[in-house]
């Protein structure tokens, strides 16, 4: 038995925490050969000694290194797993935590029920594992479930140097977790898993280890890659020039598997269709499918659906059937950053598309190249093909996102054609608004992806920009957490009772500002308990007060979305509303479900296409919005149309296709709608009653409630149209005003709204183009105002009660007070009762 170390003891007179046994590994001699090749088999002893002696230590090792496949092997071997207890790992990216389970489970000859891994909408975890890999987002739910991970005997956090924003917070947390445990006598170890940046983050953080944690470098054995910039930059087409690239590549240079580096999934497979027609392989591949149909799994789902969608024919109202989403684990909620970029970034993605203008590229069929894309929702076993040795006498080329980067290592890779571009999620300050930019990648990114081609011997990166702009890029990436905001993990750490948020130890803290706005949005929302009103007003003040979370904000916590959404969750248990707010939240988070229709058009018969597709969705759009009561929930009434219309054609790619649709977005929105069911089934069992699977169309005095329930979630981004006596030129006419900004912002021609122009609104964003446009608008009532944004208005006499309720029986607002002002800047009409 373990003995129980004296309190005062330090770090080195600890008696290591002995694992119990030494578990044997079958593995068999081939993989047993292959392991011993990489770096990391000579650090074995000095990594498990100091994983022995001490609580957190951190690994910095190149890509490839054997961090991810062999750590966690010396762990099991170590007996970390005994006594029924788990060897976790987090990965930031779904792809990699997949991918490393089954590898990690061959290479140690264990079936997938002892090696697992947990995304948030899967996973393959039994009684039986002892290593789980899982997303960070995963195991932050299971801190909220029991704080002290007692399950585990040691948690790995990999690719901290990605620096996402849940494992900077795993770090912080995780931190407190290990001096927690150890007073119980009951030690956890953290290992910390990066690539050679920055660590000092971690370890020169005294707020977050009061000692240093030693830091074990394991040396790679990388080959010299000789760099080759483009003489100039070429700004638009890129893709363009990755295929011209490859092709020269190909024709000209030695064997050796070629990597190439996009940003999106859609350019990704327009590369992969051109490669492939330039370079057939002999043997006749299956028809190229659909990228929307990538993934086995939805495909199954599709061909259900449309079954169900045959047999409810004899029915005349629109139905949606909820029956089958898989039942998700408990507390999934993890927010993969790069299921946003896909389902979200489709505007941005470079559309080749298939108009055969390849340079005047003829297929040479003489020499043949095996193209592989890799990204991150490509279904898991296409994903593995990027592992297997290409067929004879053809050479392998892989068109990756950036998560060939840093994540998966791609054998026998000579050569690296980098864009140079990376994908971005970017947020306004000013309003938090965020969309998706491509922009160029920092320094050590792009040394990063050079790193790839000298992993068996020498290679060359080709640098699609000049060492001029090289030279202007960033150091490093930021870390997440300071480029966004941050209310949602703000209402996770609270209901973690973390109320002082500004003292977390995060390893880079998020400006004051973010954590200050943060916890105003928290509060008017009613997550957070408002300071005392003697206490009031000054920010910085508020910074200081600590908010604790409501009973609302543990409910808010619980579901996976962000507060504003959550919010209006937390509200529609009443009159039945649940399944369709969930479904109107579900469309908000994946956004985007509408084609972006206003490209450029290459041909004037594209234009003509173009056309048609914009007059028809802009029909449907009208149909699925329909009039009155209906008409003013807006936007989100076309949501809810288009996906219950989507559900009852069966929720086919055709049906998507011919409406503007989105299937990728459409599928993401049925498992989300999925998942927040089944979070609202487990919080409270009696909503099954709630959730009716059969969606009909809401009544119009439900619709009259969803616009209720929406305005309180979305509160802070009401607008106000700009009286005709405001009017001070032109720029204002049609406009807007909102608290944030101080220009006129409009509402998008897209909208359903857009015409009718009613004088209060609430967006779901605001995009910048040619103007500020409002997206996603939904009308307000004036007299709701006050009732359901109380902290929004300012009022003419102190309020003295609690917010008084909208009472939809009687018909009326109870409200007490006979003017309000709003934030919005002007006063509001006398609100009578
Ligand atoms: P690190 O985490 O240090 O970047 P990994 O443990 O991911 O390194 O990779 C170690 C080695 O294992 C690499 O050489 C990689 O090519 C190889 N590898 C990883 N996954 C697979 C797989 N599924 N099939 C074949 N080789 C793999
Ligand atoms: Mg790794």
């Amino acid at each position: 038995p373990p003995p129980a170390p004296p309190a005062a003891a330090s770090a080195l007179a600890r008696p290591p925490a002995k694992p119990a046994v030494f578990v044997p590994v079958n593995r068999s001699p081939e993989m047993q050969e292959e392991r011993l090749k990489l770096p990391i088999l000579s650090e074995e002893q000095v990594i498990m000694e100091a994983v022995a002696e001490h609580p957190v230590v951190i690994v910095c090792g190149e890509t490839g290194s054997g961090k991810t496949t062999q750590v966690p092997q010396f762990l099991y071997e170590a007996g970390y797993s005994s006594d029924n207890s788990i060897i976790g790992v987090t990965e930031p990216r779904r792809v990699a935590a997949m991918a490393m389970s089954q590898r990690v489970a061959k290479e140690m000859n264990l079936s997938p029920r002892v090696v697992s891994y947990q995304i948030r909408y899967e996973g393959n975890v039994t009684e039986e594992t002892r290593i789980k890999f899982m997303t960070d987002g995963v195991l932050l739910k299971e801190i909220q479930k029991d704080f002290l991970l007692l399950k585990y005997k040691v948690v790995v956090i990999d690719e901290a140097h990605e620096r996402s924003v849940y494992t900077d917070i795993l770090i912080g947390l995780l931190s407190r977790i290990v001096c927690l445990r150890e007073k119980r006598h009951l030690p956890l170890k953290l290992l910390i898993m990066s690539a050679t940046l920055r660590v000092e983050d971690f370890t020169q953080n005294q707020r977050l280890f009061a000692q240093p944690p030693p830091v074990i470098k394991v040396e790679s054995r990388q080959f010299p890659v000789t760099v080759h910039f483009n003489k100039r930059t070429p700004l638009e087409d890129y893709s363009g020039e990755c295929f011209r690239k490859v092709c020269k590549i190909h024709r000209v240079l030695p064997a050796g598997g070629i990597l190439v580096f996009l940003t999106g999934q859609a350019e990704v497979h327009a590369l992969c269709r051109r490669l492939r027609r330039a370079f057939p392989v002999a043997r006749p591949r299956p028809p190229e499918k659909d990228a929307q149909k990538d993934s086995v799994e939805e495909t199954r789902r599709f061909k259900k659906s449309q079954a169900r969608a045959r047999k409810a024919k004899a029915t005349t109202l629109p139905q949606i059937s909820l029956d089958n989403y898989s039942v998700l684990p408990a507390g999934g909620g993890d927010e993969d950053r790069e299921v946003d970029e896909e389902s979200l970034g489709s505007d941005l993605d470079l559309d080749l598309g298939d108009d055969g203008t390849d340079g005047g590229e003829r297929p040479d069929a003489s020499l043949p190249l095996r193209v592989l894309p890799l990204y991150s929702l490509l279904a898991p076993e296409k994903q593995a093909q990027v592992f297997q040795p290409p067929p004879e006498g053809t050479r392998l080329c892989v068109v990756a996102t950036n998560v060939a980067e840093t994540s998966l290592t791609i054998p026998g890779i000579k050569y690296v054609v980098d864009c140079g571009k990376v994908k971005k999620r970017y947020y306004d300050r000013v309003t938090g608004v965020s969309s998706f930019r491509i922009t160029w990648v920092s320094q050590a990114s792009a040394d990063q992806r050079a790193g790839r081609a000298g992993r068996t011997e020498p290679g060359h990166c080709y640098r699609l920009y000049s060492s001029a702009v090289f030279g202007d890029f960033e150091k490093f990436p930021p870390p997440e957490i300071t480029q966004r905001p941050v209310e949602d993990l703000t209402l996770q750490m609270k209901a973690l009772n973390i109320e002082k948020v500004i003292n977390f130890p995060f390893p880079t803290p998020p400006s004051v500002e973010a954590l200050i706005a943060a916890e105003e949005l928290l509060i008017a929302l009613g997550a957070l308990q408002a300071p005392p009103k003697t206490e009031r007003v000054k920010q910085l003040q508020r910074s200081r007060w600590s908010c604790p979370i409501t009973e609302l904000g543990r409910t808010m916590a619980t579901f996976p979305v962000a507060p504003r959404y959550a919010k209006m969750l937390a509200l529609s248990r009443q009159h039945d509303c649940l399944p369709y707010a969930i479904t109107i939240v579900a469309a908000m988070t994946v956004r985007e479900l509408f084609e972006e229709l206003d490209r450029p058009a290459a041909s004037d018969e594209e234009l003509a296409r173009l056309k048609g597709k914009r007059a028809r969705v802009a029909q449907m759009k009208r149909i699925w919005a329909g009039r009155g009561a209906s008409l003013k929930l807006g936007d989100l009434m076309v949501l809810l149309g288009a996906v219950g219309a989507c559900e009852y054609a069966g929720c086919s790619p055709q049906f998507c296709e011919a409406n503007g649709l989105r299937y990728r977005a459409m599928m993401e929105i049925r498992r989300l709608r999925g998942q927040l069911t089944t979070a609202v089934n487990a919080m409270c069992p009696e909503a099954g009653l709630f959730v009716d699977p059969k969606m009909q169309p809401p009544s119009e005095s439900q619709v009259t409630y969803l616009r209720q329930i929406v305005t309180a979630g979305l509160g802070d981004h009401l607008a106000r149209r700009v009286q005709s006596e405001d009017l001070l030129d032109d720029k204002w006419k049609n406009a807007y005003k909102t608290p944030l900004l101080d220009d006129p912002v409009f509402i998008h021609p897209s909208s359903v709204l857009f015409r009718e122009l009613p004088e209060f609104v609430v967006y779901q964003e605001i995009v910048e183009t040619t103007k500020m446009y409002m997206k996603g608008v939904s009308t307000v009532e004036v007299q709701w105002i006050p009732v359901l944004l109380p902290s929004y208005c300012q009022f003419d006499k102190p309020l003295e009660e609690p917010p008084p309720a909208y009472c939809p029986e009687k018909g009326r607002v109870l409200c007490h007070r006979a003017s309000v002002f709003c934030r919005v800047g002007w006063p509001l009409p006398a609100v009578q009762v």
